[in-house]
């Protein structure tokens, strides 16, 4: 079920412009519109999947962790250290119900996240 009226199914499909990152057949990393550090990558599934509540796929989920490393090891944060962050559902800020990992990094991340 694709999400017809998604914008980040827009952008996987090529329909609305993003500053491409990295992309294979399963995946698309683009920066993100309103960046909170110096690196700001969004990694997706091309499937629409609103939130991680409703992935399924094993094998896709543990893929798109990978690639979500490989997209900081590719923007030179691997070892300074990055933070991958998964908001799901309203509570947690989830503003774009197509599912993401944020890719964070090139500044001291503060722990408690806010
Ligand atoms: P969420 O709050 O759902 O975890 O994150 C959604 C993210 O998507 C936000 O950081 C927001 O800036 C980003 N975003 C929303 N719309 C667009 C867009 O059209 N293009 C890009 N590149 N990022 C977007
Ligand atoms: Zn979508």
């Amino acid at each position: 079920m694709a999400g017809t009226d998604c914008i980040f199914c827009k952008i996987a499909a090529g329909e609305v412009p993003a500053a491409m990152v990295h992309q294979d057949g399963d995946f698309v990393a683009f920066r993100d519109i309103n960046p909170q550090a110096p690196t700001h990558v969004l990694v997706i599934p091309r499937e629409h999947i609103p939130t991680l509540n409703d992935a399924q796929d094993p094998d896709l989920m543990g893929r798109m962790l990978l690639f979500a490393r490989g997209v900081a090891e590719r923007e030179g944060l691997a070892e300074r250290g990055y933070r991958l962050v998964i908001n799901t559902n309203a509570q947690a800020g989830q503003t774009v119900f197509h599912m993401h990992v944020h890719v964070l990094g090139g500044r001291p991340m503060r722990w408690p996240p806010g």
